[in-house]
């Protein structure tokens, strides 16, 4: 935890979140060593995700990669010798509830299959650690609420790892969309998808008790995502439906495929899908005036934008990177985390994954209940 911050670190904190360059030139800093906090972090659950986020952290300018937490001896010893982390900075599930007693981490960012969110994400906040959860939240509304009280309660901060806010392209998408500069925005067209045939019929992802769902929980979150944060509004009603299975090897618990349709209080219309049996990745903006796209759009990138006044394009950036560090200027200066990655996030993506699972198992339009 960053207890005992004294008004010269506060100020530095203050800097670093808004630009420490243009705000506190290095030459004013009375301490580089202090200027140069970074948050601790510890990873736990070193996957494929974790393995994504290593490039995040070499590219961070805020974050450390400080500690780990793994049920697997021999990526203990491959992650501990090549991040120099002290033995008493590695972790597994069992010594998890230790990290309380453990000054050197300050977040904990968790990478573990879907059903587990939830259960670590309450004990690292038990432990005294701010929180990055990854996406989706948890499997319930109910659950997003949990986490998120019991983070207020140990008085940490909650972030959800939603990347794409930190992504030049989104960034342009909120502004056409909320600034209705092509006018107001009346269809989305937003999916995502893989051709996953090759997954392991073991995979945890195909696996009801721990992933939650199929390619809706894994992917889906995008789609709505973008629709929310593109419109500026919540949805108020959802129809789905699920379309035939056809790798039924495979996805005998969770759904290989989904579509939905979102209504907004505005009358706009989000149309959506997402499946496990072929590669889809794009997003399209109808509005009264003009159209802007994205394609690829919702995947790692590089993106491709196009309105009907021509191409946009920006530089790539590295998503984890500048999540983690917008996480960390935050913690630092002791700020509460911008509204986009804070748990409350979660909850919402969580609100209409709910409904469009009761829409597409009930056959019926669903009126989504107030936030
Ligand atoms: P992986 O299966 O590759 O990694 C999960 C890791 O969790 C495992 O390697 C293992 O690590 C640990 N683990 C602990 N308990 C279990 C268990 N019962 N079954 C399986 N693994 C277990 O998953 P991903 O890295 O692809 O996904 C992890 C999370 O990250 C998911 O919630 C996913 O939705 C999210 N994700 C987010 C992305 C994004 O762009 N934001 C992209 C991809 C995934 P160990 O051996 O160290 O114990």
């Amino acid at each position: 935890m960053l207890t005992n911050y004294s008004r010269r670190t506060f100020l530095e904190t203050i800097g670093l979140s808004m630009g420490a360059s243009i705000l506190l030139p290095a030459s004013t800093l009375p301490d580089r060593a202090r200027a140069d906090r970074k948050l601790n972090v510890a990873l736990c659950g070193l996957g494929r995700y974790a393995n994504v986020l290593k490039r995040g952290f070499a590219e961070s300018r805020h974050c450390r990669l400080a500690g780990i937490v793994t049920g697997t001896p021999a990526k203990a010893a491959q992650w501990q010798q090549e991040f120099k982390l002290p033995a008493q900075n590695v972790y597994t599930y069992e010594t998890f509830d230790q990290l309380r007693n453990n000054p050197d981490i300050d977040l904990i960012y968790i990478t573990l299959p879907n059903g587990l969110h939830k259960d670590y994400t309450i004990r690292a906040a038990q432990a005294g650690k701010h929180v990055i959860v990854e996406k989706p939240m948890a499997f319930t509304v109910p659950d997003c609420r949990a986490m998120i009280d019991a983070c207020r309660k140990a008085g940490v901060q909650l972030a959800v790892g939603y990347r794409l806010h930190y992504e030049p392209h989104h960034i342009e998408l909120k502004r056409l969309g909320q600034q209705k500069v092509f006018g107001p925005v009346r269809l989305i067209e937003a999916s995502l998808g893989y051709q996953l045939a090759g997954t392991p019929p073991d995979d945890w992802h195909l696996k009801k008790a721990i992933a939650g769902g199929g390619a809706l929980m894994n992917l889906g979150v995008y789609c709505i995502q973008s629709a929310r944060y593109v419109l500026g509004e919540e949805p108020i009603s959802v129809t789905a439906q699920y379309s035939p299975v056809t790798m039924p090897q495979l996805f005998r618990e969770v759904e290989e495929n989904i579509t939905w349709q979102l209504t907004f209080p505005s009358g706009a219309v989000n149309t959506s899908a997402t499946t496990a049996n072929c590669n889809i990745d794009r997003f399209y903006a109808s509005a009264d005036n003009g159209f802007f796209e994205l394609s690829p759009a919702l995947s790692y990138g590089p993106f491709q934008g196009r309105s009907s006044q021509g191409p946009f394009n920006f530089p790539v950036v590295n998503q984890q990177a500048a999540l983690l560090d917008d996480v960390a200027s935050h913690i630092l200066a002791h700020k509460p985390l911008p509204a986009h990655i804070a748990g409350e996030e979660g909850l919402k993506d969580m609100r209409v994954i709910e409904g469009i699972y009761r829409a597409a198992d009930s056959g019926n339009k669903i009126t989504l209940p107030p936030l």
